[in-house]
């Protein structure tokens, strides 16, 4: 599905409890010249035959590179057959370089350089954002001409992401919200255009700033462990993937507010192995 001028959305329902609203990969230019594609997905056999099946519609185009967001399994899984189908160098985040080589070979994989720009057909342009925070590796794309943001994992279309480093993911956002755009382009849950697309980051930010709030209170009214505080702040009926996800959100939030000094952490409690 066409989803701007330059952009082409491959949907596919992948059914993780993670992923609400199915998957995306991208691809961006002209389909009469040349393309990118934004991620590989999984290693579903099923998901690269989705992708291949797409860029047939498309008319096959060129590739000129295959850019990745970050080194997630559900982002790179694919990465072997595709770059076998369509011959394009792969461009990641420097920290990403090694593990992708492995996986291809040497020669193939070209690091990406902050802010670099990627022209591919019809005029456009992405420009590569480094976005740490939902991991280490992670970078969005900005393409300009179309007022798009590709959010990889940064920001999600229908649910909130996971983040390994707090500080560092709401300095991607306030970075994400520099970029003037219409359409959130995301590697999860479906693409958000206009009204919702432009404030999505701020609503990212706040989400997070609310939540740290939460904990803050909760820490003032005695609840002190990871766990107490995840049942205090979110809803009670959580599946246990994503009770385990809130778990993990609630200690990236008191690492960081550690780390500045509002919170300080006591020795843990101990108990028998069960
Ligand atoms: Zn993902």
């Amino acid at each position: 599905m066409q989803v701007a001028p330059h952009v082409y959305v491959m949907h596919i329902d992948d059914g993780g409890v993670m992923h609400p609203g199915g998957s995306n990969n991208y691809f961006v230019g002209d389909p009469h010249t040349d393309m990118v594609l934004i991620d590989a997905g999984d290693q579903h056999r099923a998901w690269t035959r989705s992708i291949l099946e797409y860029y047939a519609r498309l008319g096959r185009p060129h590739i000129s590179a295959i850019l990745i967001t970050h080194g997630h399994q559900d982002h790179i899984g694919g990465l072997d057959r595709l770059y076998d189908a369509l011959q394009a160098p792969v461009r990641c985040h420097p920290k990403l370089v090694k593990r992708l080589e492995a996986m291809l070979g040497p020669g193939v994989v070209q690091p990406l350089a902050s802010r670099e720009v990627i022209r591919t057909g019809g005029g456009a342009t992405l420009r590569a954002l480094f976005t740490p925070g939902h991991e280490v590796d992670h970078v969005s794309f900005y393409l300009k001409e179309d007022r798009v943001l590709f959010t990889g994992d940064c920001i999600l279309g229908a649910s909130s992401s996971t983040v390994r480093d707090l500080a560092s993911y709401m300095r991607s956002l306030h970075l994400l919200r520099r970029f003037p755009h219409d359409t959130v382009c995301p590697g999860h849950g479906p693409v958000v255009p206009p009204p919702r697309g432009p404030k999505l980051v701020q609503w990212y930010i706040k989400h997070r700033e609310e939540r740290e709030q939460q904990i803050l209170a909760a820490l003032a009214r005695g609840v002190g462990d990871v766990r107490a505080l995840a049942r205090a702040i979110y809803p009670r009926n959580l599946p246990r993937g994503l009770r385990q996800a809130a778990e993990s959100n609630v200690a990236t939030h008191l690492e960081k507010l550690v780390r500045e000094g509002k919170v300080v952490a006591t020795p843990a409690r101990y108990a028998l192995a069960s």
